[in-house]
């Protein structure tokens, strides 16, 4: 039976960039990632300020020859009826992306396993408490396989399941849902790699045009406050991306069509209720989860991953201090998720009878 130092469960950005990091640092690591490999999933903008932290876990270059296409900022109608233009231009770390998001999760797992972490992709990682540690379960294809590790990270995601089974509780702030379409056109016409905002009276949009070719639009609200069934048909969606105006300019120019059907999912704000315990440490959106306005959420994901590898390379050690000093960061970090989400929902303002609006200028604090 292998046996690990560290496993990690979940091999998206917070699994990878945490995998990579411990590796270095010279641990034995599994990386166990249940999705299906290079299915499409959404998670595309990627600011230019993250730049820094693909160099830091040593992948920039091989992320600047991936393919992923180049955005020069956002077009936003948020708090006016003009469209508003924010150009990264002017701004000190240049431009930003939009990525094939299967392909950069592909990219950040090869990363590590090329400096020799065990990556299983496809592969479902169950556990139960074992002496000195864990007892693992890697299920493929209908192949099971057991492992032992005497560390544990829960990298899966929203879920946080093993967190949960830790005892932590997953505290929201909002029950924001997303519904989602990709939208087909024979044109070819559209080269617009900035991502659109539209704010609408019970909810907003974004879109963005993605490395495929096809355009990705996106509607938000809260779960109490929409038709989930007219949502998740795409002639439904379809109808009410009708009712907006910059987005539904530029489908009509491009001459769009929904091309896929509609998936909806979480897209709240959220945290755990403890982000470690015994032998156990938790990172990404299973710790913190954001709204997607903020843009924030693969970046704190790449920033987590290589604190939460540090915290677990020190207690590994012996330093009882590590992981209390992680968990504070994570409760500063969202502390100031939570002040400049309320600063950019209180912009808008044309909506007062709006209840999607009206519970967004209420101050909340995370800790
Ligand atoms: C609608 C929407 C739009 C978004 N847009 C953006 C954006 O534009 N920019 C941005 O930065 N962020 C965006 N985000 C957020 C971003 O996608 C997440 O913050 C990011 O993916 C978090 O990375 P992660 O590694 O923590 O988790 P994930 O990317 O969710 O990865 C978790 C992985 O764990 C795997 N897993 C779960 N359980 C197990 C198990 N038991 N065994 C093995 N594997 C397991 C899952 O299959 C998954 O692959 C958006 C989110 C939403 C909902």
């Amino acid at each position: 039976m292998e046996s690990y130092d560290v496993a990690i469960i979940g091999g998206g950005p917070a699994g990878s960039a945490t995998a990579i990091t411990l590796g270095r640092l010279g641990w034995r690591v599994l990386l166990a990632d249940s999705a299906p490999v290079g299915r499409f999933r959404v998670g595309e903008g990627f600011p230019p300020s993250a730049r820094s932290l693909l160099r830091d876990l040593g992948v920039l270059d091989g992320f600047l020859g991936a393919g992923h296409r180049t955005s020069y900022g956002n077009v936003s109608i948020w708090g006016s009826d003009q469209p508003h233009m924010d150009d990264f231009i002017f701004h000190t770390h240049g431009q930003g992306y939009q990525l094939d998001r299967a392909a950069f999760d592909q990219q950040l797992r090869a990363a590590a396993r090329q400096i020799g972490v065990s990556v299983q992709p496809s592969t479902r990682l169950s556990q139960t408490a074992a002496e000195d540690g864990f007892q693992l379960l890697l299920s493929r294809d209908g192949h099971e396989q057991l492992a032992h590790s005497r560390w544990l990270i829960d990298a899966g995601g929203r879920p946080a399941v093993f967190a949960r089974q830790q005892g932590a509780e997953r505290l929201t702030d909002d029950r924001l849902v997303a519904f989602y379409l990709l939208l087909h056109s024979s044109q070819d016409s559209d080269q617009d790699g900035r991502t659109l905002v539209e704010a609408v009276e019970h909810g907003w949009w974004y879109s963005v045009l993605l490395p495929s070719g096809e355009r990705l639009v996106t509607y938000l609200s809260d779960l109490d406050l929409l038709d989930r069934q007219q949502l998740l048909n795409s002639e439904g969606l379809w109808q009410q991306l009708a009712q907006t105006r910059l987005l539904w300019g530029l489908c009509q120019a491009h001459g769009y069509r929904p091309g896929t059907s509609v998936h909806g999912m979480d897209a709240g704000s959220g945290r755990l209720s403890r982000f470690h315990g015994e032998r156990w440490a938790a990172v990404g959106d299973a710790a913190l989860s954001f709204d997607p306005l903020s843009s924030q959420g693969i970046a704190t994901a790449l920033y987590c991953g290589q604190h939460c590898a540090r915290a677990v390379h020190g207690a590994l050690q012996g330093d009882v201090q590590a992981l209390p000093g992680y968990a504070d960061l994570l409760a500063r970090i969202y502390t100031a998720y939570l002040a400049n989400r309320q600063q950019f929902y209180g912009m808008e303002k044309r909506w007062g009878e709006s209840i999607f609006w009206s519970r967004r200028q209420v101050r909340k604090n995370a800790f």
